[in-house]
């Protein structure tokens, strides 16, 4: 019994969310994005059709002046669901969803006035009923709004119907019909609205999950540098580039001095810390074209898109003077570094994998000479 209960309660409460779903603001400003652009590709339909009405007026019950004045409130209101679709990004909230709204009212008005003119000889509050709940498929609408929306384009038709009503026996039936079609346009537009919140929300994960994923693949976790993988990916793509234009590009692939000592003394957290420290500094030290890697474990990559010799240096002096600034607290931890610096002229025949290997491997015979001629040093020139 209780927990029959507590179903229902469920039952009730997942119904009553249903009514009042709601979105944040992002959301929303979505949904006006995809309304109006709904309505900039109707507009154009939306006048064809009105034109079209007009050749037609002797079968359609005389209705040219309700076709003429809808045609003339199109002209004036198009241009501003047009520019609010345009500057979207500019404007404020409330100026588009009055933009969206004032067509969406406009419509439902065409609608409303054949379907009014159409009462005076014969029954076509279909064409009424036809649009709103057309307009609850179409267009995507919070609950309040759709309810206001509806009640502006039907509270007017039940005023004015009975006026114009030749068949009077058939009134309370258009009242009727009237009333159940508004309300079902609301519920389907509570439908379409969950739905897109749904899918909205499905999608934006994905594309977390997605970002997520690809920076898995190409960022080393512990600095948020490229990995090794990556850094050869990148290095390769950057020498196709220099070839394009013929122009040159630097490497500079370095390694920290005794950092096994490091490790030994001060545990391998503190290593880490260390790790992480020189990765940051590294990255705050060179140009925003460059790009830098973690090539293994103490050592790295960076990789400098058009730069010759002499840029190349400036950038490894940065670099060789930030590592002065790291510390360790409650350690005496300093930190030096040894690597090899690689400049290539690049040229069109040049075959990119091979350049890449060439440019790593000098870089690092260039690396394992500064180590032997006493490390915390940089070399650029050929070594025997
Ligand atoms: P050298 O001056 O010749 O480079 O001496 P070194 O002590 O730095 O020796 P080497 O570069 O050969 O060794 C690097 C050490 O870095 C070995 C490894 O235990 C350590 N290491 C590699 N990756 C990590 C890491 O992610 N964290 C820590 N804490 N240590 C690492
Ligand atoms: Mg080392």
């Amino acid at each position: 019994m209780g927990e029959s209960q507590s179903r229902i309660q469920q039952q009730i409460s997942h119904f009553m969310s249903f009514l009042t779903a709601n979105a944040d603001e992002d959301t929303r400003r979505e949904f006006y994005r995809i309304n109006l652009h709904r309505l900039v590709l109707i507009g154009p339909l939306f006048f064809l059709m009105e034109l079209s009405l007009l050749p037609l007026d002797r079968y359609l019950l005389g209705v040219t002046l309700v076709v003429k004045i809808f045609l003339v409130l199109n002209v004036l209101v198009y241009p501003f669901v047009y520019h609010a679709n345009k500057h979207q990004d500019r404007m404020k909230e409330w100026s588009i969803r009055l933009a969206v709204y004032a067509y969406i009212l406009l419509i439902m008005g065409l609608g409303s006035g054949l379907s009014l003119k159409g009462l005076m000889s014969t029954d076509l509050v279909h064409v009424f009923l036809m649009t709103i709940v057309t307009i609850a498929i179409f267009f995507i609408l919070p609950a309040l709004d759709h309810l206001i929306l509806i009640l502006l384009g039907v509270i007017p038709y039940l005023l004015i119907y009975p006026h114009l009503l030749i068949h009077k026996e058939i009134e309370f039936v258009i009242i009727n019909n009237v009333i159940v079609f508004a309300l079902l346009s609301w519920l389907f537009g509570r439908l379409v609205f969950t739905m897109n919140v749904r899918s909205l929300i499905t999608s934006r994960t994905l594309e977390a999950q997605n970002r997520l994923l690809a920076d898995l693949a190409i960022k080393d976790p512990m600095t948020g540098l490229l990995n090794h993988g990556a850094s050869q990916e990148r290095l390769r793509k950057a020498i196709d580039r220099a070839k394009q234009n013929e122009g040159s590009l630097s490497l500079l692939l370095f390694d920290i001095d005794d950092f096994k000592g490091i490790n030994d003394t001060w545990g391998h957290l503190v290593g880490d810390e260390v790790i992480r420290k020189i990765a940051s500094a590294v990255k705050d030290s060179v140009n925003v074209d460059d790009e830098v890697g973690r090539y293994g474990g103490d050592e790295f990559i960076v990789i400098m898109p058009h730069t010759s010799i002499q840029g190349a240096r400036v950038v490894a002096a940065k670099i060789w003077n930030a590592m002065d600034a790291i510390t360790v607290p409650d350690t005496d931890i300093t930190v030096t570094l040894s690597g090899g610096i690689e400049v290539l002229i690049a040229d069109e025949k040049l075959d990119t994998e091979q350049a890449a290997t060439d440019m790593v491997a000098h870089s690092d015979i260039k690396l394992f000479k500064a180590k032997e001629r006493g490390k915390n040093r940089f070399i650029s020139e050929p070594v025997a």
